[in-house]
């Protein structure tokens, strides 16, 4: 007989279960409760859209587009990818839902992204991320406001001891016109040094040499002028309002001259947070503004700025999540029991308790289950109890036991 090959988990995609699933959570769970502390509304976009979306905004040059997304063509002949991130997909809703009528839009959102890279840890191929985004307000106001989030998100999530805020400025169109021409020239005369990845940037995205991982790159991206320089007036009176927001906000942050977004379309603010404690996957959240985003997908001249985390990577931060409890634990002795404890069961879990029924195995087995499942109380029924009309119910902590008469099982519960 043939054998049948069992199927495999794809590359780079998780089973998310236990231990990992709890910490997964927990991350959206209090994400979820900060982001509406900070006035921020809950969006869903979908999973996929036109790859128009993503290639025009994110720019054909960028890691992502040129080398990482999960484009495919659908039964109609249309060109579709899997979101790599959610800024695109939510400046395509804000055109496209004429969401401009609400500007200045504060939204979050959350869920699954796709890239193909190579996996390792930290790093997967369908991964997830959370994300808040400000359209329509150009203010530097609205940076502080992403930014005192995010710094309140990973102190709740007790995660913001070794995680540094790093901030740069990438200026204005102006300014970054400026700085380019600056910048081509150093890497032109450290041309026989650089990557060959580096050398095609020089071609398209100078800028983007900076954040070169390659240790070819890293001496001569070092030495690369800075921005400083080149800054205009207005950019640089921009950046020194967002520090002194943050500074008043009472949120830490270092600069980072170095610092760039991959992303073709960011202007002014770009930042990171960035931890040692995961190896070289050391970005735990990224974002800065992107004013050019939403005139490139056609729409009007639109500000906005956001950022995205790593749900995995901020779940690995977390520490040890406390084990999952419920209340209770019944335990019936035999059919009759079984048939009663299935009507209470029912009872106790309508009143709103955590209630499981151990059907399985002797007593011994099924005190075990309660214990596993870390339930504050067992509740047993045998004919004797059934025959009273109570329960036997042993509190598991201090191994003490009290006779409840089924009726009062959910008030004794509490
Ligand atoms: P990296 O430099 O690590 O590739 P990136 O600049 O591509 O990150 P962004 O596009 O800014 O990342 O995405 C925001 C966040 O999403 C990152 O800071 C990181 O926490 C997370 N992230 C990005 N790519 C992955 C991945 N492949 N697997 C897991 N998390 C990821
Ligand atoms: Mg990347």
């Amino acid at each position: 007989m043939a054998r049948i090959e069992t199927p495999r988990r794809i590359r780079g995609t998780q089973d998310i279960f236990g231990d990992e699933q709890r910490r997964f959570a927990h991350v959206l769970a209090t994400f979820e409760r900060v982001r509406a502390l900070y006035c921020f509304q809950r969006v869903d976009i979908p999973v996929f859209e036109s790859t128009a979306v993503f290639a025009r905004s994110l720019g054909e040059t960028t890691d992502v587009v040129s080398k990482e997304m999960y484009t495919f063509e659908d039964r109609g002949g249309d060109s579709l990818t899997l979101r790599p991130e959610f800024t695109a997909g939510i400046a395509r809703a804000y055109l496209t839902e004429g969401w401009q009528q609400f500007a200045p839009l504060k939204l979050t959102t959350s869920g699954p992204v796709f890239r193909y890279e190579r996996p390792q840890k930290g790093r997967f191929r369908q991964f997830h991320q959370i994300d808040a985004e400000v359209i329509g307000a150009a203010e530097p106001a609205a940076d502080v406001d992403l930014l005192v989030l995010a710094d309140q998100l990973l102190r709740e999530l007790g995660i913001s001891e070794g995680v540094t805020l790093q901030l740069n400025t990438l200026g204005d169109a102006a300014t970054r016109d400026a700085w380019r021409e600056a910048l081509v020239a150093h890497f032109e005369a450290h041309r026989g040094e650089l990557s060959e990845d580096s050398l095609t940037r020089l071609e398209k995205n100078p800028m983007r040499i900076l954040d070169s991982k390659d240790p070819r790159d890293r001496p001569i991206a070092d030495s690369a002028p800075d921005i400083d320089a080149y800054l205009t007036d207005e950019a640089r009176a921009f950046f020194e309002a967002v520090t002194a927001g943050l500074n008043a906000a009472g949120v830490a942050w270092e600069r980072n001259a170095r610092l760039v977004r991959g992303l073709d379309y960011y202007r002014h603010t770009a930042f990171e947070f960035v931890t040692d404690r995961l190896g070289s996957q050391g970005t735990v959240l990224a974002g800065g503004r992107y004013d050019g985003l939403i005139g490139s997908l056609g729409g009007p001249e639109t500000a906005g700025v956001g950022w995205a985390a790593g749900v995995e990577r901020l779940a690995m931060l977390l520490e040890e999540p406390a084990a999952a409890t419920i209340d209770a634990v019944v335990v019936p002795m035999g059919p009759e029991a079984e048939a009663r404890a299935t009507g209470i069961v029912a009872d106790l879990r309508r009143a709103g308790l955590a209630v499981e029924m151990a059907y399985k195995g002797k007593m011994k087995a099924r005190m075990a289950k309660a214990d596993a499942l870390g339930a504050r109380f067992a509740i047993i029924i045998g004919d004797d109890e059934l025959a009273k009309g109570v329960a036997a119910v042993k509190t598991l902590g201090a191994g003490t036991q009290a006779e409840v008469a089924f009726a009062d099982l959910a008030e004794a519960l509490r």
